[in-house]
């Protein structure tokens, strides 16, 4: 589903990522760990089109991050295909970024009516199954100001799945919240793991990795340090990088 080939990401002179090169099936959930300024935020970024990569490649579901490929050149991508693909991917952030003058319903239906120009009574509908699911269809008519931040969270999931997206992008969802709200988001993303959602999770939190993830990855100074299975990874870390830094984090 994502298939990173030598990808290199440059702030002018700041090389922020030199040479990733990873792979996510279809229906994997893969976590990225790695101390602050290590580039994952980064590489989520250029999945999403939030940025360009310097040099390399990313495909999406066999589409070509970016750019496109015409008798054998690249070209720019247009700005309709930038938006086609963006629309099939989620991204839940740290900051839930909810549009505080929408309502909750609102603020799930407002993606699939604005971008996708599905009809208002499906959409409806989904968001309707999404709040169930999130566990919080009582709140439907609520403004996000009145929610807690897990809720919010779980709004903001709700809200990037109304777009039935094939991937679903999370940078560190959970480390903006108060330690007794984080089971209830990461509870969500279990589930939607689950269901066979393919997922690339920002994550320190090493119980949700262990459980759930496929793959788990740890980037240290925008190198892929190490990835495996959480066993193996988290707990049989090859690396001297990983072993130090895990003794930070568990
Ligand atoms: P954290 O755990 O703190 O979120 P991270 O692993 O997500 O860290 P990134 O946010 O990807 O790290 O940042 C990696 C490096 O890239 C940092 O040195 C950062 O200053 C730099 N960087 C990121 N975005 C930009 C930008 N838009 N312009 C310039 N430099 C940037
Ligand atoms: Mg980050």
């Amino acid at each position: 589903m994502v298939t990173a080939t030598n990808v290199w990401k440059s702030f002018g002179h700041n090389e922020v990522l030199k040479g990733i090169n990873l792979e996510v099936r279809r229906g994997e959930v893969m976590t990225l760990l790695g101390p602050s300024g290590s580039g994952k935020s980064t590489f989520l970024r250029l999945i999403n089109h939030l940025d360009t990569v310097t040099a390399g490649r990313i495909a999406v579901d066999g589409d070509l991050v970016g750019y496109r490929e015409h008798s054998g050149a690249l070209h720019e991508l247009r700005p309709k295909d930038i938006a086609r693909m963006r629309s099939e991917v989620g991204m839940v952030f740290q900051q839930f970024n909810l549009f505080p003058h929408m309502t909750v319903l609102q603020n799930i239906m407002e993606a699939p009516i604005g971008v996708k120009k599905e009809p208002k009574a499906r959409v409806q509908e989904r968001a309707e199954r999404l709040l169930a699911r999130v566990g919080l269809s009582d709140k439907r008519n609520a403004y996000p100001g009145s929610l807690s931040g897990g809720q919010q969270q779980r709004i903001a999931i709700a809200r990037a799945l109304a777009m039935e997206p094939k991937l679903m992008l999370f940078d560190e969802p959970t480390s903006a919240l108060d330690p007794e709200l984080v089971g209830e988001v990461l509870d969500v993303m279990k589930d939607l793991a689950s269901t066979g959602m393919t997922m690339i999770v920002v994550t320190h939190e090493m119980g949700f990795a262990r459980e759930v993830a496929d793959t788990v990855v740890f980037m240290d100074g925008g190198v892929v340090v190490e990835a495996g299975t959480p066993g193996d990874v988290l707990g049989n870390p090859r690396e001297e990088r990983t072993q130090a830094f895990l003794s930070k984090v568990l």
